[in-house]
């Protein structure tokens, strides 16, 4: 007697079933061996019925298919098996490559960090040490320094911008000079941040280039002359500091610039700073 195969698969509607530009996705139930007439006599094939998914072209329902197309069937399975443990490996072998080139790629950056403090303290006064002036992303504080001044934090999450290979929070004219020389020397752009008030991260974020920021935050004094109606004061000072150290030597006069008080000199007043006195005074 010809040995027949039934194949049961879960009963789905015909509108579901095999049309020639569809691949059905119902996962495989079981594989059974049987005679013809449908005698106790089935055989189940574990080693397909794990298969996650079935993805060829079969019309649903119970049925009853001869041997040849069984076979057919079986072998096509088999290459699916194969095809799948491929899959597999040229899967953990591309998870291989990306931690051997992660790793290759951290190790390559801590040597730059490390050749750019050298240089940053080579050009520094002697006395001063790098722990508190630099900040690399392998340092703890990095994320706080990065985000403490930044009001929009759009552009730091983006997928499209990267960010800085380095933090210098300079306190002194020399860690500009030294930050600016190093960058050059290690191909580093420089972006320089005053208030971070940036809307658009031209601060703090790039698209793509290699970079560091110069943060002056902390170079912010402001020193008054009243009486020759001047004042120096350093590009990290916010707008609140200038209008509150002007009034506290004379309150009689202001200074035209913008009406938000954390805004930074640095960029405020490089844009070209719009107020309340402008009409009158100017930009800042
Ligand atoms: C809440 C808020 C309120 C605002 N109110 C006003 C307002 O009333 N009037 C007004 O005119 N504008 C206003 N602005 C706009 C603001 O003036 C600009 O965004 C300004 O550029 C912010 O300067 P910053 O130093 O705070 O920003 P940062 O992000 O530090 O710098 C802004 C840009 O200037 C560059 N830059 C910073 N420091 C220097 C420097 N020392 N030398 C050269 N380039 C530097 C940066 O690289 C960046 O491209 C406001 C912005 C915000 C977010």
């Amino acid at each position: 007697m010809a040995q027949t195969i039934q194949l049961s698969l879960p009963s789905l509607d015909e509108t579901t079933a095999c049309h020639p530009h569809r691949q059905p996705t119902t996962p495989i139930r079981s594989l059974v061996l049987g005679s013809s007439g449908g005698v106790n006599t089935s055989l189940s094939t574990p080693q397909f019925s794990n298969l996650t998914h079935f993805n060829y072209c079969i019309r649903f329902g119970n049925f009853v298919v001869g041997a040849p197309l069984t076979l057919l069937l079986m072998l096509r399975l088999e290459s699916e098996r194969t095809r799948m443990v491929w899959t597999t490996i040229q899967k953990l072998f591309t998870v291989l490559s990306l931690l051997l080139i992660a790793n290759s790629a951290i190790s390559s950056l801590n040597t730059t960090h490390e050749s750019f403090m050298q240089c940053f303290l080579d050009h520094i006064p002697p006395s001063n040490s790098s722990s508190q002036l630099l900040y690399s992303p392998n340092t703890t504080a990095y994320d706080a320094v990065l985000r403490s001044s930044i009001q929009n934090i759009r552009f730091l999450y983006s997928s499209s911008t990267t960010k800085p290979v380095l933090i210098v929070t300079a306190t002194n004219e020399s860690h500009v000079q030294a930050a600016v020389v190093c960058s050059r020397k290690h191909g580093f752009r420089v972006r320089v941040r005053s208030g971070g008030h940036d809307y658009e991260g031209m601060s703090y974020v790039s698209e793509g280039d290699r970079f560091i920021i110069v943060d002056l935050a902390a170079l912010r004094s402001v020193t008054v002359d009243a009486e020759h109606g001047t004042a120096w004061v350093q590009a990290g000072a916010t707008l609140g500091e200038v209008y509150y150290t002007i009034a506290e030597k004379n309150r009689t006069v202001g200074f035209s610039a913008g009406i938000c008080p954390t805004v930074g000199v640095g960029g405020h007043f490089s844009g070209g700073g719009i107020g309340t006195l402008s009409r009158k005074y100017g930009t800042a």
